[in-house]
């Protein structure tokens, strides 16, 4: 039954009114259902997506573009790429992003340094009752403490960690590569499609009845009418590319600069709070986080691509 006597936050109180009590608790149990635990629908999504995209090029660009006497090569480069993607799709949904266990905790407790601040010495998990070595962190989805925890990923439906962060910034740059080979592709055969065709020396008659030169909002509708899947497909693969390419700026950066996303988040967050400490009062000193785990660009490229393990600690010693 619809209520208009909740108290709470305005849109809340317009929510409880449209949308039914019922509903709405369906609704929550579904969002806690898909972002709280692990499961594999976004997985299944994403191959769905994916083999969708590849259907799409494989049944129409690559045909036409194989009439028109494209080069091979770069038509199959799509397809080498996905290869390669797959396969550190499935390693990073498959190992170890670095659990934390009773049997590792003491060496992976030396490998990094305590800031203090955003990681206390001497700290336990609540959930685990481990102590929690610097920069790990207790993932509630999965249910256990994770080193150098990045971030949860739904996609892999697993954590981003010490131990699988290579095979998911490979991963990331090879989905946005294989993206952006299919939007060339696709835009250069329908860019021949245009010049072969000569459409762009046409004229066409308007709504008033005048001759009007072919431009380019006409030469998009036109492709749309008579290509409609291939255009979606474009403007879908562009997007993408786009939003992927940002993703992965953003994913090195933190690679470059030895920070995970986890203490990305928290050290913004934690300057937002302080900062008009700072800006007010010159004698407060507020404990703002500093990144102590940098040593340079190759060093902590390094680092990602050869992380410290139990093992190899142990060998050192
Ligand atoms: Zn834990
Ligand atoms: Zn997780």
């Amino acid at each position: 039954m619809c209520s208009c006597v909740d108290t709470g936050p305005p849109h809340a109180q317009v929510c409880s009114c449209v949308i039914p009590q019922c509903l709405q608790r369906a609704m929550q149990t579904l969002l806690h259902q898909l972002f709280h635990t692990r499961h594999p629908t976004f997985i299944v999504l994403h191959l769905l997506l994916q083999g969708l995209v590849y259907a799409e090029y494989t049944c129409e660009v690559f045909g036409y573009c194989q009439e028109l006497e494209f080069s091979l090569p770069y038509l199959l480069l799509p397809y080498v790429l996905l290869g390669v993607n797959l396969v550190f799709f499935t390693l990073t949904c498959a190992a170890n992003p670095g659990t934390i266990t009773k049997a590792n905790e003491s060496l992976l407790l030396q490998v990094y340094k305590f800031d203090d601040v955003m990681f206390p010495k001497n700290s336990r998990c609540s959930t685990c009752d481990l102590r929690k070595p610097a920069r790990s962190k207790h993932c509630r989805v999965c249910d256990r403490c994770v080193h150098r925890f990045d971030h949860h990923c739904v996609w892999v439906n697993n954590c981003i960690g010490a131990w699988n962060i290579r095979y998911f910034l490979i991963y990331l740059l090879t989905l946005m590569a294989s993206a952006a080979a299919i939007a060339i592709m696709t835009a250069a055969f329908l860019l021949r499609l245009v010049a072969v065709s000569g459409l762009y020396q046409e004229t066409y008659l308007d709504d008033l009845g005048h001759f009007q030169a072919v431009d380019t909002v006409f030469l998009i509708q036109h492709l749309f009418l008579a290509f409609p899947r291939i255009v979606f497909l474009l403007g879908f693969v562009i997007v993408l590319s786009l939003l992927l390419a940002g993703y992965l700026c953003f994913a090195l950066y933190l690679a470059a600069t030895n920070q995970t996303t986890n203490e990305w988040y928290k050290g913004n967050w934690t300057w937002c709070q302080h900062w008009p400490l700072v800006a007010w009062s010159l004698s407060a000193e507020p404990q703002i986080h500093q990144n102590i785990h940098s040593h340079g660009f190759w060093s902590n490229l390094q680092e990602i691509f050869l992380p410290a393990t139990p093992s190899y600690k142990k060998k050192k010693k």
